[in-house]
């Protein structure tokens, strides 16, 4: 990495990348398809991408202090820094229970 608007550059390409590939799924009416975890990370992506534009990319939506470069090697369209991000997950695992709903097929009653 040479410098900071380097590395910035090449990441608003990877985040291209992503909303180009969000967009053919969206395009393809697959969005109604998605788990609700593919349609947070759609939207994330679409929020990196409007932030890029801004030029507030990086900065985390909570707190508002700057998301390591580290984690948004690892998560291009990450909105939160590294502590945020594990009270989100706290709280919305906390506020949604995961429930394993089964569904047992019963044929019992046959004719
Ligand atoms: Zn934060």
């Amino acid at each position: 990495m040479k410098n900071h608007s380097d590395f910035f550059q090449n990441l608003k390409g990877d985040v291209a990348d992503l909303a180009d590939e969000a967009e053919e799924v969206i395009e393809r009416d697959l969005i109604y398809h998605l788990s609700l975890n593919e349609k947070q990370e759609l939207e994330d992506i679409n929020i990196a991408l409007k932030k890029i534009e801004e030029g507030e990319y990086g900065t985390c939506v909570s707190c508002g202090s700057e998301i390591p470069i580290e984690r948004l090697k690892v998560k291009p369209n990450a909105r939160y820094c590294t502590k945020c991000q594990e009270k989100h997950e706290r709280d919305k695992r906390h506020a949604v229970p995961s429930e394993e709903t089964e569904e047992i097929s019963n044929n019992e009653n046959e004719e």
